[in-house]
């Protein structure tokens, strides 16, 4: 463990009072609905609501009631232009300008739709490069883009190997990026270990040898800073119900770099022709010179409203300070384990990178009963969740939790362990964890 870090933090309640008290961030909590009596530190996995997101889905409600189809124009943000509004707001929070950035589809559909728009084999350029460590979801369109050209995905989708099974080797990434490779796809974060890629050395690297590149950010888009203008990626996509807290299954978003606007988009629908003439109804698709055109069908507006008020407190808080107030909570959780449960009897480890730099917002907390130790805490009102093989995925939510419930969450793994709990329990899991 660092020095540092040792120096920074004590063991004690007391001493977790104190840094929630010192938290600039504290006041946020209240706009959240937490489920009672839980420590929720699963905001990685589906984001709490928020009394401003709430209002905004009523507000869509009502206007519905009130203004029927009217609304696509006359509601308070006319459904119609709904999409461009929310990616305008969200370009915020990944450097982007705002018609780089749309809310729209899902993040799987998106990564359909972007990947068939870059991925273009020529001679002897022509395979995909990921990683093995890759979200599941990722990988099966990975698959599915390559054999609806006709080519064999054990030929031509290169999974990056990882040493260890938690972290990649960015200089080994770089290795594979050969005279063989069209596209480069991958994740900003890894879902497991929660390790933070250096998107902009990996963009130069790629660009350098002529390989369009681009990151699926599902899982650091609202808790860390993205600046995909100034390193020049080419395309980027990620969900809202994350760290974004847009609900569950929400609209997600896509970022297409403005050098790129006049591509075809592979994957045509209504909703992306140039807005002005949409209603003319011709039958010759003609794609908006902007993120929008990258859209297929209607908004989904019951399911973008809650992003409008869910974006509002994140640019309130200011992504530097959130991504500030995450380390802080991260290190602190890492100390704990370190401190308090890294030794006989409990021997937990950490599997995410210990440098700031390097890690995203949550901790892979391992150990090798995690499944049922996840089990024990659910019933004690504690969610993390559970990630094969021996992850307890913890994430400290800096908009909603607090110190003091980092430092109970380790004390709940410490009674767990002492009074050996999660042994009553049988080895199967369940089906959502
Ligand atoms: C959360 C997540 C997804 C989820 O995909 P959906 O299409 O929204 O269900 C995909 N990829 C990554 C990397 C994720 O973190």
């Amino acid at each position: 463990m660092d020095t540092l870090i040792r120096k920074e933090f004590e063991t004690s309640a007391n001493f977790a009072h104190k840094l929630d008290s010192e938290d600039p961030l504290a006041r946020f909590r209240q706009r959240f609905y937490i489920p009672e009596g839980t420590i929720y530190m699963d905001g990685n996995s589906l984001g709490l609501l928020s009394k401003d997101s709430e209002s905004s889905v009523f507000q869509t409600l009502n206007e519905w009631k009130g203004l029927g189809i009217k609304g696509w124009l006359e509601a308070k943000h006319p459904w119609f232009y709904l999409a461009e509004k929310l990616g305008a707001t969200c370009a915020k929070l990944v450097g982007a300008k705002p018609e780089e950035v749309v809310a729209t589809g899902t993040t799987t559909v998106n990564i359909h739709s972007l990947l068939n728009t870059f991925y273009q084999p020529s001679g002897k350029r022509k395979k995909i490069l990921a990683d093995e460590l890759d979200f599941p979801s990722d990988i099966y369109a990975l698959k599915s883009v390559l054999k609806l050209r006709g080519l064999n995905p054990g030929e031509n989708l290169i999974l990056v190997p990882s040493e260890d099974g938690r972290v990649l080797d960015e200089n080994r990434i770089v290795e594979f990026m050969d005279e063989r490779v069209a596209l480069v796809f991958l994740p900003s974060v890894l879902y497991r270990s929660g390790q933070l890629l250096n998107m902009q050395y990996l963009t130069e690297k790629a660009h350098n040898r002529g390989i369009s590149i681009g990151f699926d950010c599902s899982h650091s888009v609202g808790v860390v800073q993205h600046y995909f203008d100034k390193w020049d990626v080419d395309f980027a996509l990620w969900c809202s119900y994350k760290y974004l807290n847009g609900g569950p299954g929400g609209t997600a978003f896509l970022y297409m770099n403005e050098k790129h606007f006049d591509r075809e988009p592979a994957l045509a629908g209504w909703f992306g022709y140039v807005k002005e003439k949409q209603f003319d109804m011709s039958l010759n698709f003609e794609h908006s010179r902007n993120a929008g055109g990258w859209q297929i069908s209607s908004p989904a507006i019951l399911s973008s409203s809650p992003i409008a008020g869910a974006l509002k407190i994140i640019l309130e808080a200011g992504i530097e300070a959130i991504r500030k107030k995450s380390l802080r909570m991260t290190s602190y959780l890492m100390y704990l384990v370190d401190e308090l449960l890294s030794e006989q009897p409990y021997n937990f480890t950490i599997g995410t990178p210990r440098e700031a730099e390097r890690r995203g917002g949550h901790v892979a907390v391992e150990h090798k009963e995690a499944v049922r130790i996840s089990e024990v805490l659910r019933a004690r009102d504690v969610i993390p969740d559970y990630r094969p093989p021996n992850i307890i995925r913890t994430a400290p939510i800096p908009l909603y939790n607090t110190y003091y419930e980092v430092w109970k969450f380790v004390q709940h793994l410490r009674e767990i362990l002492d009074r050996k709990e999660y042994e009553k329990l049988p080895k199967e899991r369940k089906m959502i964890s």
